[in-house]
């Protein structure tokens, strides 16, 4: 029984879930001035708000490790599909995508269009040259949800080698590793790549790990959208973890999924690399969404070489038939077929086409697949996303049982009724915090408070956050309240745009931003990690 004499708030007698992994225990809950204050039986105390928690879970804030709301962020700064879900943190600047830096010699127009799977709202000017500048955007867009960065391999690339497919020279390198330093020394929690995402997948095995050492100068995380997720799965984990090795960095494997029916059965294999590589002594953990399908630019289905230039290039060659036959021909036994690849987003939007498979457009049009890709991507320069499936249910299993995976989006903060509510999203965006703890629990599951953990407290930790992520005094006031018997995910491929049930109570930094609704409050910060400090700003602390 713990004696406090005032409190902001207290959740009074909820089964505590508190994000370690460790057992429930029934307890009140009491934050003052955004932090949690106690977790215990509490006796006289004058709150100025309590809330019955009987009966329901109360856990910390989700930390999503895995977002791409770089841009979002700013245009529904509320945050809606993310705070609706119980979502207190994300990380952006995921898969190599991202907005910084853009030195006066990039060539923005291309950055801007090859980073265009987070664009999705034109209104958004880009302001900022550096990761500094774009910080202060974000936090003069006051997000409802506290937000951390890494620095995407993809402008560090543009803003030094260009689009060119080739390999850095070396003062090309010497110039990305500075400008990566000067993003971690200004508050990144580290780098990001996306091997599959020119100009970063352009790059060789010296710059990952060039790049690698400054992340580990900086104590930071690589993170890797790796090169293949199908044919070539094992193979691209395997250099994640090699130049992990060498560079001597913290490794996160980014939506760790096995894509075409002919690989089903290899998250086994990969995890088991994953595991070796932990029990040799590399930091490196792993995470996913709880889903069959992944969104990405639809363009990401174009070879390399046919990228190279950027979007601009890819187009123009778009237009000569012998470019077109051999495009045709190398999709030729693509492990995603075309009836589960669906359009999801264009930049006006078009029901005739947003919605529907690749397979279906080929059926109407009487062309190709192949065809349909390059005409809707010639239709709409370039900006088109889609929705792509060939996974299964026990790849998913095997990679969230494993010790090492935390659970991550891959989506974005949406508000269906604002700019970022166009078209037919991922449904991961509304739905993947309660589904991940409404349907990967239990029997057959995992158990509550090791899903809550790989929601929170040990996603936290693979970011250096040592003040979030856990329900205990001295912790920021991120918390969750959920009914576990209403709980449930309702935002499917088709409406993808729902709100999930049982989610009762959200606060962040101590200020309850959802109550059933969305109060209107954006008490979020932007979380900074400080190298070689212990108390970061916002309360980000760095273990050394
Ligand atoms: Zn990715």
């Amino acid at each position: 029984m713990t004696t406090l004499t005032t409190a902001d708030l207290v959740l009074a007698g909820g089964r505590v879930v508190d994000g370690t992994g460790g057992p429930e225990r029934v307890a009140d809950v009491a934050v003052a001035d955004g932090r949690i204050v106690a977790v215990d039986a509490l006796a006289d105390v004058s709150a100025a708000r309590v809330v019955d928690a009987a009966g329901l879970v109360v856990c910390p804030g989700f930390v999503d490790v895995h977002t791409h709301s770089d841009l979002t962020l700013l245009s529904s700064p509320a945050a809606h599909s993310a705070v609706r879900q119980g979502v207190t943190t994300q990380v952006i600047g995921n898969c190599g995508l991202g907005t910084v830096p853009v030195p006066p010699d990039t060539d923005a127009a291309a950055l801007r269009a090859a980073v265009g799977f987070l664009d999705r709202d034109p209104a958004v000017e880009w302001r900022w040259r550096s990761l500094l500048e774009y910080l202060e955007t974000l936090r003069a867009a006051q997000p409802a949800v506290n937000v951390m960065t890494l620095v995407g391999h993809v402008p560090l690339r543009a803003a030094t080698v260009g689009f060119a497919r080739r390999a850095a020279t070396a003062a090309e390198r010497d110039r990305m590793c500075g400008l990566l330093a000067d993003g971690l020394a200004a508050g990144a929690a580290g780098l990001s790549t996306g091997m599959v995402y020119p100009p970063a997948s352009y790059a060789d095995e010296a710059e990952l790990v060039a790049l690698g050492r400054v992340v580990a100068e900086h104590d930071g995380v690589f993170a890797w959208h790796v090169r293949d997720y199908a044919d070539g799965l094992l193979d691209s984990v395997a250099q994640a973890l090699r130049v992990g090795e060498q560079a001597g960095c913290r490794t996160q494997i980014s939506h760790l999924v096995v894509v075409g029916r002919r690989n089903w059965g290899a998250a086994r294999a990969a995890l088991d690399l994953v595991g070796a590589a932990c029990e040799r002594g590399l930091d490196v953990g792993v995470d996913v969404y709880p889903y069959l399908a992944g969104s990405t630019s639809l363009f990401q289905l174009m070879p390399g070489w046919a990228q190279e230039g950027g979007a601009g290039a890819l187009l123009r060659r778009l237009g000569d038939p012998a470019v077109r036959e051999r495009i045709r021909d190398e999709l030729v036994g693509h492990p995603v077929g075309w009836d589960e690849i669906r359009v999801s987003r264009l930049p006006a939007d078009d029901p005739q086409v947003v919605g529907a498979t690749v397979a279906d457009l080929a059926a109407a049009r009487g062309q190709s697949g192949a065809d349909v890709v390059m005409d809707l991507l010639l239709a709409y320069d370039a900006a088109v996303d889609m929705v792509a499936g060939g996974r299964c249910e026990d790849d998913l299993r095997e990679v969230l049982a494993h010790p090492l995976t935390v659970v991550g989006s891959d989506g974005f903060a949406l508000d269906p009724h604002g700019p970022t509510g166009s078209g037919m999203p991922h449904p991961r965006s509304y739905g993947t915090f309660p589904r991940l703890l409404a349907d990967y629990t239990g029997e057959g599951g995992l158990p509550l408070p090791a899903a809550v953990a790989k929601c929170t407290g040990q996603a936290a930790r693979r970011l250096g956050l040592t003040e979030r992520g856990v329900v205990a005094p001295g912790y920021a006031a991120d918390l969750v309240v959920f009914d576990p018997a209403v709980l449930r995910d309702r935002a499917t491929f088709d409406a993808p745009q729902n709100y999930p049930d049982g989610v009762r109570l959200v606060v962040v930094n101590g200020e309850v931003v959802v109550e059933d609704d969305h109060t209107g409050a954006r008490p979020g910060a932007v979380l900074i990690h400080r190298d070689r400090q212990e108390i970061g700003e916002q309360g980000c602390r760095v273990p050394r």
